[in-house]
């Protein structure tokens, strides 16, 4: 097979990506974007979206994402299923390699991979995946109407999730390890209003428990050495992400936590020609109209880039 070069290649499909795919389009630079293992990114798993501007009614996550996608391909985003499995950082243009196979040389990067849910490390929750652990309440929810349920996490994530799902089941319990909830005021506020939600403080997940035909309960640990068990049909993860930035280990400038760093106020990385945007370099905002805001920088920067380059191309993809 022939190695296809690419001017602009963006990995990931999320807010992110798509309006990196928008403007980079509109700047001629013919952008390739491979959507990645969850095409959409995050979104596709929420509900109503009511904190993006220009939506006064609110949106569906699924609703904006093929809204995002469809006016990128209207500006002639090149748009393809697949996920991006290698790439070398080393030289440029970087060598990427697409599902193992397909072989790219791509002149720039917007790298806009996401994140992905934490699950808590015992063998128990990998055990009841997907029977009855879960980490997208509003993907899963449905399945525990009249049920009761438990949420682990004290942040805007977790109190989301139990707001949602007490309208769905009976009981909910939010299982938070420290004395206090991390979220917002406001979250804070919705969750101590809403009757079936229990708020467990300073409890830990031992052990989830269940049967064949999946969770039963699960078993938590008082920081004071207590245990309590407790009834429920699904448990479902709130604490937190990890950024999507495997291939890049040891090639790219990453924080502690594994999240790309940008020079401040651009999508720069330390690797030129490469650029980050969205949830892989936010641990912070993670928010879809942050991360908009910053695929439209990495279009902008990448642009910039290639005219330093002196690459006046206009397209410079080739296919076969
Ligand atoms: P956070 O990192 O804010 O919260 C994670 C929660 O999980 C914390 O309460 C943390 O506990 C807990 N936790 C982490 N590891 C464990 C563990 N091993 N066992 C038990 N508990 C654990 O993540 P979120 O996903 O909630 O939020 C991320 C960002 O997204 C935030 O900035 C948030 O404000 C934002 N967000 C905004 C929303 C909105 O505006 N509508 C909705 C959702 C998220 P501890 O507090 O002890 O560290």
């Amino acid at each position: 097979m022939e190695t296809e070069k690419i001017k602009c290649l963006i990995i990931g499909s999320g807010p992110a990506g798509y309006t990196a795919a928008i403007y980079a389009s509109r700047a001629n630079l013919a952008p390739v974007l491979y959507q990645g293992m969850e095409p959409g990114g995050q979104l596709t798993i929420t509900t109503d979206i009511e904190n993006f501007p220009g939506y006064p009614s609110g949106i569906s996550g699924p609703a904006m994402m093929a809204e995002f996608e469809q006016q990128a391909r209207k500006f002639g985003a090149d748009i393809r299923g697949g996920i991006v499995t290698e790439a070398d950082l080393s030289r440029r243009p970087f060598p990427v390699t697409v599902d193992g196979s397909k072989k790219i040389e791509a002149e720039t990067l917007i790298v806009s991979t996401g994140a992905t849910a934490r699950y808590l490390p015992l063998e128990s929750v990998q055990r009841f995946r997907g029977m009855g652990v879960s980490a997208c309440a509003t993907c899963d929810g449905f399945f525990y109407r009249g049920k009761r349920t438990a949420v682990v996490g004290g942040g805007d994530t977790a109190c989301e999730e139990a707001v949602y799902l007490s309208t769905l089941c009976s009981h909910v319990c939010l299982i938070v390890r420290k004395d206090r909830l991390r979220a917002s005021k406001a979250m804070q506020n919705r969750v101590m209003k809403t009757p079936n939600i229990e708020i467990l403080f300073q409890y830990n997940v031992k052990e989830v428990l269940g049967d064949e035909s999946g969770v039963t309960g699960a078993t938590l640990e008082h920081c004071d050495g207590g245990e309590k068990g407790i009834t429920v049909d699904g448990l479902f993860m709130a604490i937190g992400h990890y950024p999507n930035t495997a291939i890049f280990r040891g090639q790219i400038d990453l924080d502690p936590d594994g999240y790309i760093r940008t020079a401040p106020g651009t999508s720069r990385t330390n690797v030129p020609g490469v650029f980050a945007a969205g949830d892989v370099q936010d641990p912070v905002y993670r928010q879809a109209i942050t991360a908009a805001a910053s695929g439209c920088r990495a279009a902008l920067d990448c642009e910039r880039f290639l005219m330093v380059q002196g690459d006046e191309t206009p397209n410079g993809n080739t296919r076969n």
